[in-house]
């Protein structure tokens, strides 16, 4: 692998990572990733809210089924013609009435209670919709912001980008296509110089192999940090 070629490259490249990564913290850019996030998570939330609703409704509209069956059954109760009873026929009567009336007494308790479960899921609901309503107005506002000050830089990076394209030809094609790669990976440097038996970029310790490995191959990708080591 021819390297100086490369790490001319690498030099021209370096502002531009530079830049890039003060693009990529720049105050707008990171509140836009975390008003993004925020709306990914009230999305997300907003749709689990949406099911907890609906089998809400669903167990709702089962106990009123249920309820409406149970008052069917107590208002034939009240038409069985009990003239001829004996005493404990009434009582069997009676007791089974009490029984219905506690039943729906019961059941009346349980509905209110998903009511209120119904309204706290909606209250809950509405909020959530408005976090993301306001995450996504918010975001808008950031976005411009950042959007400015890359326009600001643009000049800068268009000018970076043609001199790396000019150096780019004169660097073997293999060579180039390993570097994007890692470059896209925002591994940076790509290239870095051997420090002692240290990754000159994450000052890993190599190891007895890895170090008789590079002096045969010349280069050596890091363990660690994925940079490409070479021995000067
Ligand atoms: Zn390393």
């Amino acid at each position: 692998m021819e390297l100086s070629t490369i790490l001319a490259y690498q030099e021209v490249d370096r502002q531009l990572f530079l830049l890039e990564q003060n693009l990529a913290k720049s105050p707008s850019k990171l509140k836009c990733n975390a008003l993004s996030q925020t709306a990914k998570d009230s999305q997300v939330k907003s749709s689990q809210l949406e099911e907890r609703a609906g089998s809400i409704l669903r167990e709702m509209e089962e106990l009123k089924k249920t309820i409406s069956s149970t008052k069917r059954h107590g208002e034939e109760l009240l038409q069985i013609n009990l003239e001829n009873a004996n005493a404990d026929q009434i009582n069997e009567m009676l007791s089974k009435k009490d029984k219905v009336s506690q039943n729906l007494s019961a059941l009346d308790k349980r509905l209110t209670k998903l009511a209120e479960s119904i309204s706290a899921v909606l209250a809950d609901y509405n909020r959530t919709v408005k976090n993301y309503n306001e995450a996504k107005a918010q975001y808008q506002k950031f976005k411009a912001e950042y959007d400015q000050i890359v326009a600001q830089e643009q000049p800068k990076i268009d000018e970076l980008k043609k001199q790396l394209q000019a150096l780019s030809k004169k660097v073997e094609p293999s060579t180039m296509e390993l570097y994007n790669k890692k470059r896209a990976d925002k591994i940076f440097p790509v290239f870095v110089q051997l420090m002692g038996n240290n990754c000159g970029r994450c000052r890993m310790e190599l190891s007895a192999s890895a170090l008789s490995k590079l002096k045969n191959e010349h280069v050596l990708s890091c363990e660690n940090c994925r940079s490409i080591i070479y021995e000067n």
